[in-house]
């Protein structure tokens, strides 16, 4: 057994403000009504949260993991529990995120840790408190697998070994479940081959401690019970000295279960409260493959929770199992021990329905302006049939919930809907749009070679962009990747639906520029879903060609160390080599530069190091037809560039800020869009593409007056050949006109930043750390966080 399976039961026994019971007493109101205050007040104490619900945050699909949240509002507090199982879980509201519970230990259910860490931070949470498997902490000792992985970022984390986690809230429980399995290896082999993959990459987590058995862990998370109400109007009609300070410790005394004497009356708790309310409990299973079924099915712990009619049984089980799992009779059979009245959500990759509508929406409406560079995106479809459940069940979709206070019920109006006729309707609505979209029409191209941009943003992802991540489809056998920032799986998939595994299996090289967390932190899930789809469709397995700084091989080292082995997944070419005139590699790195070369038919791959951080590069890549592609990843104007890319058919730069904020893009040491076209027409490049946009400009960057019929900007989800040229500065018009109000509130902003610029004193023109309140408008509020995040990835850097 390799993963850890763990196990939440949330006893959601939040204690209910006494809603009931005040409306009984309305009568008595105004005379109790100072009593009612304080003990409303202490209520809320007593009591907990009146309203809790959990929320779905990624379906389960290959996408976008499942992963669950917990709300629930106590006072004015919000308390959220969180299972991470998601990449992209940075794009979520977490200013309140207290505690993240992971049901296993894998590149899937923790992947998004490092973007949710940094974010966290930035938002000023205190502290986040990490619960989950045993190998959260290495050894026992003092370091975690979460600094290991995510290279040093503290995070608390509570072992295992502590029997209950308990707040106001609830209490979750731990309890490991332990089951056999030692030759990893053919686990490896054997689950790749399933449908089940990634979750079993937590298999190799283990493969460090030698254990015999492996561990899996169960949690259990249990509400409290919310003790009965008190009947005031009852104990008025007693003789009680209800509305006075003496009934303070009585209604205590009672509601703790007590007897109580009063002028020599004994009154029994049950005359004067209402019933206690054991409250909600709910489970959460992440049961990966068949071989967790067994030692979940005989667990004695969970049967008391399938007990129906008990204050044990369970409103809501959640099942984070795949299809191979549920469709086994003694799964189904366990299913069904749960009472009738037991709730079934299901999440896994039988799920279809979008996660992120507002780029949907955008790619809808770009549709519009040119099929082909803007092709429509895809939903990865499992090809698994989905089990045939004796038990009535729901299947997860995005943002649904389920209330279990202060009702018990599904509720699906967050759901986003994504009505695609409703998007184009409303582009088409637009002044001026569908004008210029007809002036722009009927281009044709070469099919290769083909770019695909699947994050243009810098820093964070966000909804409109992803970060770095280009895909150079070289032939249509042969494909490379330019970066790999968080989430550059995901937008694969979103690309290229059900041809996703087609398009992996043709990966064969990765150049990462530089070890920022934008650039490089989707390394590992894009490995590990290559394997997958090389497994799926029965293709011989390869390594891919990596070329990066060589620095990244400590942060491989650590994951292969402490977590799965990674990497038999690579051949490490240091980009240091390809400089010009560097110093000649030892033999083996010669010959995979060679390989690779071949691989993808290319006569040269050049690198330069350029202005930004340490051991950031940019690169050129030259094919036997000629062509060449110049990538500069981050930098200032970089002169080595231009000398490496002199005459190169297309540039792709990046242009994090707009002009008029050099001294900014400086201190960064990032290019604006005057700073890159400037490289390029100094290179004499045939075209120039801008990217890596701050996520200040979610859905446009502000054109300069530099722009020409050189210049195109880059979306995510863009696709272009290289006969696009001609048509790419046409887009621009009908992308103005679509986009006419973001642009409109930019320039404002620009202009407002001139003018306070003129009336400051030089000296005191430090931008960036010293923004007035009237400038945090919407986007400048962005801005800021761009900036807290980029010091937050400084410290992320390896050294
Ligand atoms: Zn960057
Ligand atoms: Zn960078």
């Amino acid at each position: 057994v390799w993963s850890l399976s763990v196990w939440l039961t949330l006893r959601v026994s939040v204690r209910l403000m006494q809603t009931q019971s005040s409306r009984k007493s309305r009568a008595v109101r105004d005379t109790l009504r100072h009593v009612k205050v304080k003990e409303s007040r202490r209520q809320g104490e007593l009591h907990g949260p009146s309203t809790v619900y959990v929320q779905v945050l990624g379906a389960g699909s290959r996408d976008n993991g499942a992963s669950l949240y917990v709300f629930s509002e106590y006072n004015r507090y919000c308390k959220m529990f969180f299972f991470v199982c998601v990449l992209f879980v940075s794009r979520i509201k977490i200013a309140r995120l207290d505690n993240i519970f992971l049901t296993r230990m894998s590149w899937e259910t923790a992947g998004g840790l490092s973007g949710m860490i940094l974010t966290l931070k930035d938002t000023g949470v205190p502290q986040c408190v990490l619960s989950g498997p045993p190998q959260l902490c290495i050894n026992n000792t003092k370091i975690t697998l979460i600094d290991c992985l995510f290279l040093f970022l503290s995070a608390a984390v509570r072992p295992y070994t502590e029997p209950q986690y308990k707040d106001d809230t609830m209490t979750v429980s731990q309890v490991p479940l332990f089951c056999d399995g030692n030759d990893l290896k053919h686990i490896r082999v054997t689950h790749f081959s399933s449908h089940i993959m990634i979750i079993n990459v937590s298999f190799h987590l283990l493969r460090p401690y030698g254990a015999q058995n492996h561990i899996f862990c169960l949690m259990f998370p249990q509400l409290h019970s919310k003790k009965g109400n008190f009947m005031a109007l009852k104990a008025k009609e007693m003789g009680l000295p209800v509305g006075t300070a003496a009934i303070g410790p009585i209604i205590e005394a009672l509601k703790a279960g007590k007897t109580v004497t009063h002028e020599g009356k004994e009154i029994r708790p049950e005359e004067l409260c209402t019933p206690a309310d054991p409250g909600p409990v709910f489970l959460v299973v992440d049961c990966p493959s068949e071989d967790f079924i067994q030692p979940l099915c005989t667990n004695h712990v969970l049967q008391r929770y399938q007990t129906g009619g008990s204050e044990d049984s369970t409103a809501l089980v959640v099942h984070m199992t795949p299809e191979s799992v549920l469709d086994t009779d003694e799964y189904k059979s366990w299913m069904e021990r749960f009472p009738s009245s037991t709730e079934h959500l299901v999440m896994n990759e039988q799920t279809f329905t979008p996660h992120n509508t507002r780029s949907h929406k955008l790619q809808t409406q770009l549709n519009l302006i040119h099929p082909e560079i803007f092709p429509p995106l895809k939903l990865y479809k499992t090809k698994e049939p989905p089990a045939s459940l004796r038990v009535p069940n729901v299947r997860a979709e995005c943002l649904m919930k389920f209330q279990l206070r202060p009702k018990l019920e599904w509720q699906r109006d967050a759901i986003p809907s994504c009505d695609s006729e409703e998007f184009v309707k409303e582009a088409a609505e637009v002044p001026k749009f569908l004008v210029e979209v007809e002036e722009c029409r009927k281009f044709q191209a070469a099919k290769f070679p083909e770019i695909v941009f699947l994050g243009t943003g810098s820093s964070l992802p966000m909804k409109i962009r992803n970060v770095s991540g280009t895909l150079v489809n070289i032939s249509s056998s042969q494909s490379l990747l330019l970066d790999c920032g968080e989430g550059t799986f995901g937008q694969l998939c979103r690309h290229y639906g059900d041809d996703v595994d087609e398009i992996l299996s043709r990966l064969s090289t990765i150049f990462v520029s530089h070890l920022h967390a934008d650039h490089h932190t989707g390394l590992i899930h894009l490995l590990l879903e290559r394997e997958r789809a090389l497994n799926s469709l029965g293709k011989a397995f390869s390594p891919v060609y990596l070329i990066a700084p060589v620095q990244i091989m400590t942060w491989l080292n650590q994951y292969h160390d402490h977590c799965q082995q990674i990497l038999s997944q690579i051949n490490i070419i240091p980009s240091k080599f390809l400089c010009d005139g560097a110093e000649v590699p030892k033999v083996k790195t010669k010959s995979l530069i060679q390989a690779a070369l071949k691989k993808n038919d290319l006569v040269k791959f050049q690198t330069c190091y350029v202005r930004h951080c340490k051991n950031a590069f940019a690169c050129s890549l030259t094919h036997q037809s000629g062509w060449q592609l110049v990538f500069s990843g981050d930098t200032m104007p970089c002169d080595a560039v231009v000398n490496m890319g002199k005459n190169a058919t297309l540039l792709i730069h990046e242009a994090t800020l707009e002009d008029g904020m050099e001294e900014e893009a400086c201190e960064k040491r990032h290019s604006t869009t005057s700073q890159a076209i400037g490289i390029g027409m100094k290179m004499n490049a045939e075209f120039i593409v801008l990217n890596h946009f701050s996520q200040r400009y979610a859905k446009i960057p502000l054109f300069s007056d530099d722009f020409n019929g050189k210049v195109g900007i880059s979306f995510d989800h863009m696709r272009i050949r290289f006969g696009d040229f001609p048509m790419l500065p046409r887009l621009i018009r009908p992308l103005k006109a679509l986009f006419a109000e973001e642009i409109e509130e930019m320039e404002e902003r620009r202009e407002r930043r001139e003018m306070k610029k003129t009336a400051e004193p030089p000296s005191n023109g430090e931008s960036g750390t010293s923004r007035q309140p009237d400038e945090m408008s919407k986007g400048a509020k962005r801005e800021q966080d761009d900036l807290n995040q980029e010091t937050a990835i400084k410290r992320l850097k390896t050294n």
